[in-house]
């Protein structure tokens, strides 16, 4: 793995001050575990990060306790006072928000259960606990320059695996044994792991969005969607290419032409200051105008980061997320359309967004691949 630069955790710390101060709350406690580790290194699967106006609590039990001191000492971890939990995370959280002077206390509205609540409002029942809406994600949404790198890095990565799909794609082999293919390319590619389990959708499989890897073999006639993607250092890239087995019949080849221009309409659409659903309208027009509106059965996007999944989401206009797509935001662009008895096609690349429109970190040859 090359050598990349510490992430910015003060930066990105600051950046959630200024939107705290904002809500008037001196603190934030972050219990989502990737957010956690967005904001300071820390992977483990418990612990707190309690935001206050100057400094940052990592809270977490023994069982962490060596981890972060090492991990304070080697970098891997950001600037944090360690506090260890001895025995309840509630009880903890509370005195150390007491010690700090903080009356209240934002949390994470869409991670905090109510009986985790329940529990830390009778920790600290002097204490405001303050529901706090999408505070980290719309900060995440935004890539700093560290991140752009590696994801640029794994773009590039996860395109060169997408050249050597001819290899794996055969007729008569199963779905299986090329998903598997996938994987190991994957990893020899640098990859740590897959973000998520790689999709080869062969024939009638290929109508279904999210169909699982079968033994069924592939066999003349089929469309194959071939679907995967890699982590890199933490960071998740996903890209969707098409296959095509023996002949391919005027009626599919007229489906991926559909979604290939659906696809460049969309890409073409992308730039700073216009909601993620213009986007999404422009790749839906294509398809509409050839009739296959009600084909396309997703969104035309989502975010990528240290989640396969985040914001933002480019699908239809949503009044309740009037969000606008920024620069140094990466997201997929995938238009699909799935017709059963015919088969289903999706094209998706990786973007990053400029003040020019959208470079795609996923760039190779897009052709229906015909083995
Ligand atoms: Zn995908
Ligand atoms: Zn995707």
């Amino acid at each position: 793995m090359p050598d990349r630069p510490r992430p910015d955790w003060c930066g990105r710390r600051q950046k959630l001050r200024i939107r705290l101060d904002a809500l008037g709350l001196a603190g934030l406690v972050v219990s989502a575990p990737v957010n956690i580790r967005y904001l300071s290194g820390f992977s483990g699967s418990a612990g707190l990060l309690l935001i206050a106006a100057d400094d940052a609590w990592l809270v977490a039990d023994g069982r962490y306790e060596f981890a972060i001191r090492e991990g304070l000492i080697s970098g891997a971890i950001g600037p944090v006072t360690f506090e260890r939990v001895h025995s309840r995370y509630d009880l903890t959280l509370a005195a150390l928000a007491l010690r700090l002077g903080l009356t209240r206390v934002g949390f994470e509205a869409d991670h905090v259960t109510l009986s985790v609540l329940t529990s830390w409002e009778r920790a600290g029942p002097t204490i405001e606990w303050q529901a706090i809406d999408q505070c980290i994600a719309p900060l995440r949404s935004i890539k700093d320059s560290g991140e752009v790198e590696i994801m640029c890095d794994a773009g590039r990565r996860l395109a060169a695996v997408a050249a050597d799909l001819p290899a794996w794609v055969v007729s008569g082999r199963s779905e299986q044994s090329v998903a598997a293919d996938i994987d190991r390319a994957l990893v020899r590619a640098g990859f740590s792991a897959p973000a998520f389990p790689t999709i080869v959708a062969a024939g009638p499989h290929s109508a279904h969005p999210h169909a699982r890897p079968t033994d069924r073999p592939l066999a003349a006639g089929d469309l194959v969607v071939l679907d995967f993607g890699g982590v890199l250092d933490g960071y998740c890239v996903d890209l969707t290419r098409m296959a095509a087995v023996g002949q391919v019949t005027p009626a599919r080849r007229a489906l991926f032409d559909a979604v290939w221009e659906a696809q460049r309409a969309a890409l073409a659409a992308v730039r700073p200051g216009i909601p993620g659903s213009v986007v999404d309208r422009a790749a839906r027009d294509v398809l509409e105008a050839r009739d296959l509106g009600a084909a396309f059965l997703h969104a035309t996007g989502h975010g990528l980061g240290l989640e396969v999944h985040e914001a933002p989401r480019i699908g239809r206009a949503d009044p309740d997320a009037p969000g606008l797509i920024e620069a140094g935001m990466v997201f997929t662009v995938e238009p699909g359309a799935y017709v059963e008895g015919l088969g289903g096609v999706r094209l998706e690349d990786d973007v990053l967004v400029t003040a020019e429109g959208a470079v795609v970190l996923t760039d190779g040859p897009r052709d229906l691949l015909v083995v």
